[in-house]
């Protein structure tokens, strides 16, 4: 089957924090070197953000490593921790405050920030596209293309099709994106991990802003 393509020299795969944060940091240094670096980044959600569970204590370091002006390029990080309590559990409805002194640090939140981490994640993509980068949501990395050994690309997953497996009138095959000779890694080994979160609704009076 002749698939469309598109010749990258980094495909990203996921435009969640750590894939546009990698992307904007590519493209800060080839733009450092004033050399051309072709980066994309490919997201399954509709999208950038619409995947992400909304909701972090958020701590900034590694963002103002990437943007030392942050503050100024409007980040939606804006709600800083005033107040936090370590509490023990003592039974159905007992509980103990934990005193300060015996919290580990890395329970320890001040300084750090309540976010939108799907909101952080839309405005790192702009903060991409503004370097140079194509962000691509929509777009499911769905198998890996190899040139012999070598990690060549991805495809990208094929759009319109039935639950049977037929070709909707919408069908549109998956693109193959594909490096453009320069730039080639193994996959790295893939880890798993799992979790849950509760995102609760707050009436706007009972939330505020810190920095405004
Ligand atoms: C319940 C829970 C609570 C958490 N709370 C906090 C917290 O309070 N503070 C904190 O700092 N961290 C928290 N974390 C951790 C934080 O969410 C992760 O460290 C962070 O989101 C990891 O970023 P990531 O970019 O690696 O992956 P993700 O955020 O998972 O982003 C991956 C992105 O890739 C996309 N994607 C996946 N597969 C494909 C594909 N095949 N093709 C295209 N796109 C794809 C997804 O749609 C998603 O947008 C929490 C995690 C969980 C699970």
């Amino acid at each position: 089957m002749s698939r469309e393509s598109m010749e990258l020299d980094v495909v990203v795969v996921g435009a969640g924090p750590a894939g546009l944060a990698t992307a904007c940091r590519l493209a800060q240094l080839a733009r450092a070197a004033g050399r051309e670096l072709n980066v994309g980044v490919v997201e399954k959600g509709v999208a950038v953000g619409a995947h992400i569970v909304s909701g972090a204590v958020f701590e900034p370091r590694a963002l103002a490593e990437l943007f030392p002006d942050w503050r100024e390029r409007g980040a939606p990080v804006k709600t800083s921790v005033t107040a936090e309590s370590v509490e023990w559990l003592t039974g159905a409805n007992g509980r103990v405050r934990v005193p300060e002194f015996f919290v580990p640090r890395a329970l320890r939140n001040h300084g750090n920030f309540i976010i939108s981490l799907g909101d952080l994640c839309q405005w790192l993509a702009k903060q991409a596209e503004e370097l140079g980068v194509n962000v691509l949501p929509g777009f499911a990395a769905a198998d890996v293309l190899y040139d012999g050994e070598r990690v060549a690309g991805v495809l990208t997953g094929d759009l319109g099709v039935a639950r049977d497996g037929s070709h909707k009138p919408t069908y549109q095959a998956g693109y193959e994106l594909k490096r453009s000779a320069r730039c080639s890694r193994r996959v790295a080994a893939v880890t798993w991990d799992g979790g849950s979160k509760r995102v609760t609704a707050c009436a706007p009076a009972s939330t505020r802003s810190t920095l405004g």
